[in-house]
């Protein structure tokens, strides 16, 4: 079908060997993105008519295509939300790349499905969930947030037995949910009624029982989920989950944790007893992306009920009756969410679980929790900076004092230009400011003492 200018084990080799060498760059070069004109006369026409074969265009990935994006596994990007795969969770997604396997179904990946399966039981019982609890991997915490308001609204409206099925649905959620949220709400054409947060971004029981207070008995009546975050994404702070759960037990709704940050430190016992309340939680996500050493995509999503899930999620069709069983219902991944085709997108986390052992994810997440604790106390002795708060998490927000956005901007540009650290300027309180999130082992005090140190130079 295509020329190859070698052999297909001299491709072979180039690939495993490239991907072994970048998986043990240690640190790998940050990087920084291009422009589309830089990108397109640095990389040449790459696919045409007879194919530029593969060796050439491993070569354009290797030295135009992957200078172009940022490693998230640098310990020295700390915007947003890093990743840092393990070794072993990395070399996996290449074994699940390899196998050809469709995830979607028991019939056609029960072995990997019943692995995902073993990595799922980990995090459930790190909630406290019960044994009939399970769900899937999806995407990312956004694909995880929306399959699980699905599944609370179809429980809504069968409970209603009718009444609601052409009624707007409602969802209470924090001022501090994350924006994935808000965005479910509008795929499902439902409400969002926004929870004020304190000013640490924590959604607290008395604000939220004042809200449902003064709600409208219509609202009540379309209120299908209350929704609260385990670590939320602009401060890492923890909501009152013990208090969400008992507003969406008066409201006989879902209650929806959304820990596709923080949730991952229910592994971590010196911060475990925060999430106190989470073990009441219909459905709960967690990216193990983001702070489960796991490699993108994935998202842990877990459902109290799975039937609820399944009976809001199943699709019918001749195609696919075979999948399914009336006496014994097997498990198929595809009826916990909002997709039908996927990859065991769970192996990896699976395969470094077994590797490493739940001990060694417990010391890992513990490590992060101290850099970020000792960040928050040099941040906190430098004149030049101002803490916002002490971290909940491994999220530290501070300000550079006197600085402008512009000035922010100009350091945070300047930094990732020199290859130096990736932190992008947030707000906070409606003035600017910075965020650190550390994820990573590796990232240690030092590298944020160099930080700390480049921040008391004014930008050119
Ligand atoms: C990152 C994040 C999400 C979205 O997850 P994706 O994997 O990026 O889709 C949702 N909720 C919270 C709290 C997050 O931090």
């Amino acid at each position: 079908m295509h020329r190859v200018d070698a052999s297909t084990e001299v491709l072979t080799q180039a690939i495993l060997r490239y991907a072994v060498d970048r998986i043990r760059l240690d640190p790998p070069p940050l990087d920084h993105p291009r422009t589309p004109a830089e990108l397109r006369a640095m990389a040449g026409r790459t696919v045409t008519a007879q194919g530029i074969g593969g060796l050439e265009a491993l070569r354009v990935f290797a030295d135009v295509l992957a200078p172009a994006c940022i490693s998230v596994d640098h310990p020295r990007f700390l915007s947003f939300v890093p990743a840092a795969p393990t070794e072993a969770a990395v070399l996996f997604d290449l074994v699940v790349g390899a196998s050809s396997v469709y995830a979607g179904s028991w019939l056609e990946g029960a072995g990997a499905v019943f692995a995902e399966n073993e990595a799922l039981r980990w995090l459930a019982d790190l909630a406290g969930l019960p044994a009939t609890s399970g769900g899937v991997f999806v995407s990312g915490g956004t694909a995880g947030n929306l399959s699980a308001l699905i599944a609370a609204r179809w429980r809504w409206r069968t409970l209603a037995g009718g009444r609601h099925d052409r009624t707007r649905g409602l969802v209470l959620a924090s001022a501090g949910a994350h924006s994935s949220v808000a965005q479910a709400t509008r795929v499902l054409d439902a409400d969002v009624v926004t929870v004020p947060a304190d000013a640490e971004g924590r959604m607290r029981g008395a604000d939220l029982d004042a809200l449902v207070a003064e709600l409208p008995p219509d609202d009540l009546d379309r209120c299908f989920a209350v929704v609260a975050t385990s670590g939320t994404t602009n401060a890492g702070v923890i909501d009152d989950l013990a208090a969400a759960a008992d507003a969406a037990a008066r409201l006989g709704c879902w209650f929806h944790v959304d820990g596709a940050y923080g949730g991952a430190a229910l592994a971590a016992p010196s911060v475990r007893p925060r999430f106190a309340g989470i073990e009441r939680a219909d459905s709960f996500i967690v990216d193990p992306h983001k702070w489960l050493f796991g490699p993108f995509d994935s998202c842990a999503l877990l459902y109290r009920d799975p039937s609820v899930a399944r009976a809001a999620h199943t699709q019918h069709a001749e195609y696919l009756d075979v999948l399914h069983s009336p006496d014994d219902e097997p498990w198929n991944p595809s009826d916990y969410a909002h997709h039908l085709s996927r990859r065991a997108r769970g192996l990896p986390l699976w395969f470094s679980l077994a590797t490493h052992g739940t001990a060694a994810y417990a010391e890992a997440v513990e490590t992060t929790l101290r850099t970020a604790a000792e960040a928050a106390d040099l941040i906190d002795a430098a004149a030049h900076l101002e803490l916002v708060m002490r971290p909940e998490l491994s999220v530290v927000i501070f300000r550079r004092r006197g600085w402008t956005a512009a000035q922010y901007q100009a350091w945070s540009d300047a930094e990732l230009q020199a290859g130096r650290s990736f932190v992008v300027p947030t707000s906070w309180g409606g003035a600017p400011a910075l965020r650190i999130c550390i994820v990573n082992p590796r990232t240690t005090a030092d590298d944020i003492a160099l930080i700390v140190d480049s921040l008391a130079t004014d930008p050119a």
